[in-house]
């Protein structure tokens, strides 16, 4: 039997990749904002209806690059504890503080609600999360930002494709960072972007992630960021599926709905969003019967995963110790089920069979 993962990357016809590969024979240029990378850009943008889009070598530096951009160097970082360690890491390793706000019971997001009594003097900037592709509060993060004159930045690692209140999740804060991992709904192998709203500084984040120079004239500290010709082949050649594959996901997302035992139905549902259905995500009641699930689902070789847990602000690394019960409960009973292109109807029965033949009481 096969080993059934929590995802699985989606190939595109090989053929289809060595077309755009033997562009770059043709062309010579291996990276260095060449054309097949301007070319995803450029399909990006329209894509999402957005001005302007930066395709970097993934996901973290995406958000790190967004700092930069931001010109935030030091100081205290509105965040959300309910997310994959890279959210924050990349507020530490930009040497500032994480501030944990608590989440959202219903929609798994930073509560906007508990935002406000948490800034102060060093607070720059709120680094949200837009998780399992569903938007966090929008309206009221950027009212608050605009109150206290912060910086918002969307880790929207998920959210490509999701569409709330008529347009693209990637298109709303000073910027937006999304993920192309091998495991993400839209992937290039390896990859990420920034979306980023102001003109000037989606022209600093572009210096920036090309070590800071125009040819001899350095402006500005800078990285490697780039983007390579072979990554933007993969960009170029998966794109086409985007919404077939969102299709497909949507139907195996219904085969869940329906056949999972109704005490686990997922909270989540939102009459402006158009949904992307990156993850399966299933809330247990105890997380003595996510484990017992898990017991039965991993002798069948099934493994789903605990997205997210630990809950971050718990990170034995962390200096300061903020509590977030909401997301340290959600944390220990979460976990993703098994959703990509090629899962079988059949999959899914027998996935639904042993979760439900195996809960607690
Ligand atoms: C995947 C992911 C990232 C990191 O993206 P990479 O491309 O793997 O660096 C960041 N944040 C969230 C929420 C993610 O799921």
């Amino acid at each position: 039997m096969n080993k059934i993962f929590v995802t699985k990357s989606f190939l595109p016809p090989k053929n289809e990749y060595l077309e755009f590969v033997d562009k770059i024979w043709d062309n010579g240029q291996l990276t260095n904002q060449g054309i097949l990378l301007q070319e995803l850009e450029q399909k990006l943008k329209v894509f999402l209806q957005v001005e302007n889009l930066h395709y970097v070598t993934n996901g973290t530096i995406a958000i790190q690059l967004a700092f930069k951009a931001l010109g935030i160097e030091s100081g205290e970082i509105i965040t959300t504890p309910f997310s994959y360690v890279a959210t924050t890491s990349s507020i530490l390793w930009e040497r500032c503080t994480p501030i944990f706000v608590d989440i959202e019971p219903n929609n798994y997001c930073i509560d906007p609600d508990k935002i406000e009594a948490l800034i102060n003097k060093k607070t720059k900037a709120i680094l949200a999360v837009h998780v399992f592709g569903y938007p966090c509060n929008v309206i009221k993060i950027e009212e608050i930002a605009k109150k206290y004159n912060l910086k918002v930045i969307y880790d929207s690692a998920h959210a490509f494709g999701s569409s709330y209140l008529g347009k693209s999740l990637l298109s709303y804060g000073d910027i937006s960072t999304v993920s192309f991992h091998a495991t993400k709904l839209f992937h290039t192998v390896e990859g990420g972007a920034c979306i980023v709203n102001d003109k000037n500084i989606s022209n600093n984040l572009d210096l920036i992630k090309r070590f800071g120079h125009n040819a001899d004239e350095h402006v500005m500290l800078g990285i490697n960021g780039k983007q390579s010709e072979f990554h933007a082949a993969m960009g170029l050649a998966n794109f086409p599926y985007i919404s077939q594959l969102i299709n497909i996901r949507k139907r195996i997302s219904e085969h869940y709905d329906a056949l999972l035992d109704k005490r686990l139905m997922n909270p989540l549902k939102h009459n402006e969003l158009e949904y992307n259905y990156a993850y399966y995500p299933v809330l247990f009641r105890s997380e003595s019967e996510l484990l017992n699930v898990f017991t039965a689902l991993n002798k069948q070789m099934i493994y789903p995963r605990r997205y997210f847990y630990p809950s971050l602000n718990k990170l034995q690394y962390l200096k300061n110790d903020i509590k977030c019960p909401i997301s340290e409960d959600i944390s220990l009973r979460i976990a993703c089920l098994p959703l990509y292109t090629d899962l079988t109807h059949d999959n899914v029965d027998l996935i639904c069979q042993i979760i439900n033949g195996n809960l607690l009481h």
